[in-house]
């Protein structure tokens, strides 16, 4: 009797899903604002539970019985409220200004900064008042002209993966496309772009996606897109005439170092779609890290293979007041001069903006 050969058939990946939380609180003051409506409606669409705070960032009620649990919970919870603080705060190396339209993030990433600067209030937070940023942002340009003015929309979240939300990208963007001397910018590891693709732009802002080696994405970057998913939209973003860029970080200095971020590049110059290397740009940053966020890193993921090994680090002033651990100095040049030789020769035309 013949034997008969059964196909495996092919796994499906499923695409990641838009960020859909849990829970949803509102400032009063934020449903003055259409935008606030908006949200609202689309709450009660979705079905979420929902709540009203009593005052300005002020969620007292929050569930979990533990500390973890807290936190997992407030990842998944969103809060809609007005920005107050119209002072921007710096955001060197790769702008001048951050520009804030949420703080917080859906995302599991075990080095996030954002377990620190967030400290207790790690919920999702959106603000609704775009025109009064907006006014901010305008003021800011003014008083630099004819100075180009960069803002960073990615400083304190990542405001892609709330897009779909808030719209907030798109009122910036679209401010942005008649600024002759501003700029926008921001970084995502989401790839839910389409809100973005058929908007008025101008070239005034750069897109870029966080990519990294195979073995930092997989290990420490729960509920984020795919690596594919992240280079699929990168294509679609430079075909809307988007700048492009990539942000590699954190690079992490781990076993077989050379051959992921080697294959990194070799992956990102075969998947990407050719016309969308023109004018591509490049930033590099180097794990670091604090003693306060090695100490939260450990409670809030214990089983973390994140290397923080204080004894391997050198020291660095950090701008927090409190020094940060980064790779030796060794290290650091054999991670920046591999990288940056992987970057041209895959990418001859590309700018590298800094290794840091
Ligand atoms: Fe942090 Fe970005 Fe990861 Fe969100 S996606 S957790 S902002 S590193």
């Amino acid at each position: 009797m013949p034997t008969q050969v059964l196909e495996r058939p092919e796994r499906k990946v499923r695409p990641t899903k838009a960020f859909v939380p849990d829970l949803v609180y509102f400032e009063p003051s934020s449903l003055d604002y259409p935008k606030g409506q908006r949200i609202l409606e689309w709450v009660k669409e979705k079905n979420i539970e929902y709540h009203m705070t009593t005052s300005h960032n002020r969620i007292t009620n929050l569930p979990g019985e533990t500390d973890l649990e807290k936190y997992r919970i407030a990842k998944r919870t969103l809060v809609v409220g007005i920005r107050r603080t119209l002072k921007f705060d710096q955001s060197k190396p790769s702008a001048e200004y951050a520009i804030p339209i949420s703080t917080g993030c859906m995302g599991h990433c075990h080095y996030c900064y954002l377990q620190t600067t967030l400290g207790a209030k790690p919920y999702v937070r959106v603000y609704v008042n775009t025109d009064d940023i907006l006014l901010a942002a305008k003021d800011y340009i003014e008083e630099r002209k004819p100075e180009i003015t960069r803002f960073e929309a990615a400083c304190t979240s990542d405001p892609v993966g709330l897009e779909h939300i808030t719209g907030n990208l798109a009122d910036l963007i679209t401010f942005m496309a008649n600024e002759e001397f501003g700029r926008l910018r921001f970084v995502t590891k989401y790839h839910h772009v389409e809100p973005l693709l058929n908007l008025k732009h101008g070239g005034n802002t750069r897109v870029r996606f966080s990519v990294n080696a195979d073995y930092v994405i997989k290990n420490f970057e729960p509920n984020t897109s795919r690596f594919e998913e992240r280079i699929e939209a990168a294509g679609k973003i430079a075909h809307a005439g988007y700048p492009l860029g990539f942000i590699i970080a954190p690079i992490i200095w781990h076993e077989g170092w050379e051959e992921g971020y080697g294959d990194l590049l070799k992956r990102l110059a075969n998947t990407l779609p050719k016309d969308a290397t023109k004018d591509l740009t490049f930033e590099m940053i180097q794990h670091r890290f604090t003693k306060t966020a090695k100490n939260l890193i450990e409670q809030r993921y214990p089983k973390s293979k994140l290397e923080m090994d204080i004894a391997k680090r050198e020291t660095k002033w950090g701008k927090y007041g409190q020094y940060k651990y980064v790779y030796p100095k060794n290290q650091q040049q054999a991670l920046r001069e591999f990288i940056t030789e992987r970057i041209f020769e895959y990418f001859p035309e590309s700018k590298i903006e800094y290794f840091t």
